[in-house]
């Protein structure tokens, strides 16, 4: 267990209760840290000890994380030199039938973002080339076609000839060869798509809620890309993901069911969300653009996450105050008003400002 879920266990057994709650390290701990900061100069320090902690009560947040792994194609038009021999390459056997995700797909591992294949399809076409006009020579460039030419240095006469021999070079478009062969170029990108909702009505941000580490409680992943694959090498519809999604809905909804009950409070909370995630989703294969832009659903994952917040009341000289301790790390956020006095933090920061004024003071006298 770590350190962490320790203090956070020991928080949750002091919270609940009305009136005088049990010491729970977790909120000494975090109220001492944020007290500490030199930079809240009125606030005291060591305020977590010093406090009387009146009560304690859990707020159970709860966040779902849901997203989609996604490969992304997309396709220029391009030429490349042709030698006129066979080509060993892809071929696009029927531009109507087609789809970027018929060749070299190689689909990796987990949930982090790739970059992925990288290559060339034919189109079986090609034409001359515009720079040689199919010559595959060009004009010298060190010579500008002159090949043999005299310079004059002082009275010298210097006879210079060129390398090239005929006054052409290589055409660097087509590599000599004159021909282009049309076809695509093509690159992948593999990301996570992720949206994020929260069961939680206490008074804590959304946005400190949402970026706090908490215990996971639920994950389940789907793996499509077998059965998507051998779609996508028809070419991957926009119903047949609505198909997919359907089918991970329930997968998922009866993952939730069986594995979730004994963790959450209500498992309808995490229906709920699942199901408003599958409400919003966009198809992001009906935005595909065949051979130019292509998405392909992976694999997918949903997880739940507790993330500890508690809502403190305590007393400090005679007046009550609130705060919240939220995360694994045992953030703090308040609203309204916090203790405030003359501090050490204050002292010093006075210290140092008066040090600096009697120095320039006697700067200018010693003048
Ligand atoms: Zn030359
Ligand atoms: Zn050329």
């Amino acid at each position: 267990m770590s350190d962490a879920q320790y203090a956070y266990e020991q928080g949750l057994q002091a919270g609940g209760g009305q009136g005088l709650a049990a010491p729970s390290p977790r909120i000494v701990d975090a109220m001492n840290k944020w007290s500490g900061s030199f930079f809240k100069l009125t606030l005291p320090s060591g305020l977590g000890t010093k406090a009387t902690i009146k009560s304690i009560e859990d707020e159970g947040a709860k966040v779902l994380s849901m997203g989609m792994y996604l490969g992304h194609r997309s396709a220029n038009v391009t030429a490349v030199p042709y030698d006129g021999a066979r080509y060993e390459g892809h071929t696009m056997k029927d531009e109507s039938e087609g789809t970027l995700w018929m060749y070299n797909t190689d689909l990796p591992d987990g949930f982090a973002p790739a970059a992925g294949e990288r290559f060339f399809v034919s189109l079986g076409k090609t034409h001359k080339c515009h720079q040689c006009r199919g010559q595959g020579r060009v004009r010298c460039s060190s010579c500008g076609g002159r090949v043999r030419w005299t310079e004059r240095r002082g009275d010298n006469i210097i006879e210079k000839v060129c390398s090239c021999g005929d006054g052409k070079q290589n055409c660097g478009s087509c590599a000599g060869f004159g021909e282009m062969l049309q076809g695509l170029d093509v690159s992948t990108k593999y990301f996570f798509d992720e949206r994020k909702d929260k069961e939680y009505s206490g008074r804590l941000p959304e946005n400190l809620l949402m970026g706090s580490a908490g215990n996971l409680i639920f994950q389940h992943t789907a793996d499509f890309e077998r059965r998507v694959i051998a779609e996508a090498i028809d070419g991957f519809e926009p119903e047949e993901f609505d198909r997919l999604m359907r089918d991970t809905h329930h997968q998922l909804k009866s993952a939730a069911t069986s594995s979730v009950g004994d963790k959450m409070v209500n498992p309808q909370i995490l229906h709920g969300l699942i199901d408003g995630y599958f409400r919003g989703i966009p198809n992001p294969v009906a935005a595909n653009k065949r051979l130019a832009e292509e998405i392909l659903p992976v694999r997918m994952k949903c997880e739940v996450t507790d993330v500890p917040v508690q809502a403190v009341k305590y007393e400090y000289k005679g007046k009550d105050y609130s705060l919240y301790v939220y995360g694994n790390s045992g953030a703090v956020w308040t609203e309204g008003e916090k203790p405030s006095e003359f501090t050490w933090k204050l002292g010093v920061l006075l210290g140092v400002i008066g040090a600096i004024l009697l120095l320039i003071l006697i700067a200018a006298l010693v003048k």
